[in-house]
């Protein structure tokens, strides 16, 4: 329980980025002569431990300094499945395995396969600007229909993407913003009624076209998660306020999910988010009952 404008309040963080040691070695091998201490040390990040169920560890004991249930933990690139899945199986209650994956890849289902197997795979986050397609191109298609399968979440990246961590190491960053709009997801979940599909950051910049599917497609969720800044792109001068007030006539309280989009050590669970959020959410007029949802209730709905 966390205490909120509300009153104590169960909370699930829907966005949590496992930055493991195995991340991090991939990451460094994109650049020549960089190991992970170098990243680590460039990036002002503390070294996570060699074994993942350490850094679990580490992570449930930072939730539990906060109050904060549960979480999402995302692999945050393809390669880096067993860590987040070593973590969810230390902690199958408390941790959702959600997984980067690129479906051009021609392993990308082989790889998720042993996860679901292990019932750690609850979702798929894709970034079609980071591998260049389009949701809506056939040949994501076999990676959706494993997620059918799966009963997996499909997590779509749409609008601005950095990565951070990317820019502090210098490493190139070729995205194709051609592939970020939402729109390109109304159709995708249309025909997949059965799968729930979640846009980060409310769009990151799509923010109209977001709640344009979310309203026409009822499998959309919008997740809540990081700073916002896409904000300063609006036409008009925009709040979070007014944002999560649109969100919550658009999409209502029952698809949106709370995130803060955390990552590394030794910042930790980013509670100014939380208290951004919350605050805006409560002045938006918001009532306990859909802060409950969108701080908890929904993620179980979403991942169990
Ligand atoms: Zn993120």
């Amino acid at each position: 329980m966390i205490s909120t404008p509300w009153g104590g309040l169960r909370v699930a963080d829907a966005h949590i980025h496992f930055f493991s040691r195995r991340f991090l070695e991939l990451l460094a091998a994109r650049r020549t002569g960089l190991t992970p201490e170098r990243a680590c040390e460039i990036a002002g990040i503390e070294p996570p431990p060699g074994e993942p169920e350490s850094l679990a560890e580490k992570w449930a004991a930072e939730l539990d300094r906060y109050g904060v249930d549960r979480a999402a933990l995302i692999a945050s690139l393809p390669g880096d499945e067993s860590s987040v899945s070593r973590a969810v199986a230390a902690h199958p209650t408390r941790f959702r395995g959600f997984y980067l994956s690129n479906p051009l890849a021609p392993d990308a289902v082989d790889r998720l396969e042993p996860v679901a197997a292990r019932k750690a795979l609850h979702a798929i986050c894709v970034f079609p600007a980071m591998h260049r397609y389009s949701i809506a191109d056939d040949r994501a298609g076999p990676l959706l229909d494993f997620a059918e399968r799966s009963n997996a979440a499909v997590f779509v990246h749409c609008g601005v993407l950095s990565v951070g961590i990317r820019g502090k190491l210098g490493l190139p960053s070729p995205f194709d913003m051609r592939f970020s709009n939402p729109i390109d997801l109304h159709g995708v979940a249309l025909s997949r009624p059965n799968v729930k599909f979640i846009i980060p950051h409310f769009g990151a910049g799509f923010f109209r076209e977001a709640l344009m599917v979310a309203d026409l497609c009822p499998n959309v969720w919008l997740d809540t998660s990081s700073s916002n800044s896409w904000m300063r792109y609006q036409a008009a001068p925009i709040t979070l306020t007014d944002v999560f007030r649109r969100a919550l006539e658009v999409a209502g309280p029952s698809r949106l999910l709370f995130g803060t989009d955390s990552s590394y050590f030794p910042r930790g669970w980013n509670q100014a988010i939380f208290d951004q959020q919350t605050a805006a959410l409560h002045q938006a007029g918001a009532d306990a009952a859909a802060a409950e949802l969108i701080l908890a209730k929904n993620f179980d709905t979403l991942v169990g």
